[in-house]
């Protein structure tokens, strides 16, 4: 159980809403969920407002606050919110979070006093379009897939895969924050330097290795100052939520560029997040414990928590799906490429994340963005990347219809899901993380 968001009434399972697709338990947006967006009517020219998922439906924020009758303290908590401001609601922390979860839940439950109040507020998720759910100021991508950082390490460095100092220090890069864009996006194939093996001057041109990353995004709530590190006892009060997130690459342009500084333009053409913040309080009844392979050597002190190895991870269920230009053509659904566990990949948890990134005083801001790294699982065939699951280009993917990859093809669409089963609570889910290569 995570210290910081105990279980409690939004987070029982036998709560139903009066929005009847919330209750079919199989919907990613069941009323134990109530994930934040940013979206307006598509096609329009209205204004970005915050909406929350129950079932098939989004409830307008802006629409609903004005329906019914606050207390002080949630008017002051909704009030960002009616503004279409998630930053500024991220940056008022988990006390003002904690609220308005409850007071949707109560809005959203069967028998609540207000549905018929709520219900004009409510509009089909497949009438929107969606902005990013917010800001990001800043974008950090660590590296805690300990499977992808061996399975990559050993393509590009076969007799020293692992350096010593992965199992330390969480590896991260600062990335670029002003690629990232929300599902549903057309990524460019980037241009760029690459050295052809076995040539000594490199080529110029379109990136011939363009591949995705299967990754979560942890959203920054609350601010720390500059020259305080947070401790990992309260590093999850910082936390507001998770999103998807496919860190587009470009394989051939990071093998010229990545040494000695680590990637570059190889990872800065485009970042793609799910459009649903799932909040922290919402992903409470997933927690498992956090471990270590045996003989691994224990975090360091401030990477270390009680809390933090009872309940530090988080159980998501990640799947990568693909469909082709012809696919899409022939009307076949999405191939599923790969499925894996956040747990069973990540060397870090959440936790230990921002206590590493704020350990000499950085300051994170509300929005800012961390990526997990590529959450590939223990066996080849759970690989979060076209690299690893094609060996380095070596042994093309076969789908269904025939056709062949190592890379991404020009029209190629990947979709990244992710979903939270646990005995004793209703599942929920993210909602779809989707980018077609143009052509
Ligand atoms: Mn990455």
């Amino acid at each position: 159980m995570n210290p910081h968001v105990p279980l409690d009434a939004t987070h029982d399972p036998a709560l139903r809403s009066w929005v009847a697709s919330a209750n079919d338990g199989a919907t990613d947006f069941p009323i134990q969920n109530l994930p934040y967006a940013r979206a307006r009517r598509a096609g329009s020219d209205e204004a970005w407002r915050i909406v929350v998922a129950i079932g098939d439906l989004a409830l307008d924020l802006a629409a609903a606050v004005q329906t019914t009758d606050h207390t002080d303290a949630q008017a002051a908590a909704l009030a960002p919110l009616a503004r279409g401001d998630l930053n500024a609601f991220m940056a008022r922390g988990p006390a003002d979070w904690q609220l308005v979860r409850a007071s949707l839940s109560r809005a959203l439950a069967t028998g609540s006093p207000v549905e018929a109040a709520l219900a004009p507020c409510l509009i089909a998720q497949s009438a929107l379009e969606f902005a990013l759910p917010c800001t990001v100021g800043d974008y950090t991508d660590f590296y805690t897939g300990i499977h992808h950082a061996t399975t990559v390490g050993k393509l590009f460095r076969p007799d020293n895969p692992l350096l010593p100092n992965y199992q330390w220090v969480p590896i991260g890069y600062h990335g670029r924050a002003s690629s990232i864009g929300v599902s549903g996006q057309t990524v460019r194939r980037p241009a760029g330097q690459t050295m052809p093996p076995g040539s000594t001057t490199p080529q110029f041109g379109p990136c011939k290795r363009l591949d995705y990353e299967l990754e979560l995004g942890l959203l920054v709530g609350t601010a720390n100052a500059l020259g305080e590190p947070v401790p990992i006892e309260q590093a999850e009060s910082h936390l507001f939520g998770v999103v998807l997130l496919n860190d587009w690459s470009a394989r051939d342009v990071q093998a010229w560029e990545y040494q000695p500084l680590g990637p570059f333009l190889a990872k800065n053409f485009a970042t793609t997040v799910s459009p649903w913040v799932v909040t922290m309080a919402a992903l409470a009844p997933f927690r498992v414990p956090f471990t270590r392979p045996e003989g691994d050597p224990q975090p360091l002190p401030y990477l270390d928590s009680a809390a933090n190895r009872a309940a530090g991870a988080i159980d998501i269920a990640l799947e990568v799906q693909l469909e082709t230009s012809a696919m899409a053509n022939a009307g076949e659904p999405p191939v599923t490429l790969s499925t894996s566990r956040w747990p069973d990949a990540a060397y870090w948890t959440a936790a230990q994340l921002v206590a590493h990134h704020t350990v000499g005083g950085c300051n994170l801001q509300a929005g800012d963005l961390l990526g997990t790294g590529t959450l590939s699982g223990p066996s080849p065939d759970q690989a979060g990347s076209l690299l690893e699951l094609s060996m380095g280009g070596k042994a093309p993917v076969t789908l269904p219809n025939g056709e062949q990859r190592t890379f991404l093809a020009d029209g190629d669409r990947v979709v990244l899901r992710g979903r939270c089963t646990a005995s004793g609570a209703v599942g929920l889910g993210f909602g779809d993380c989707s980018g077609r290569v143009a052509g």
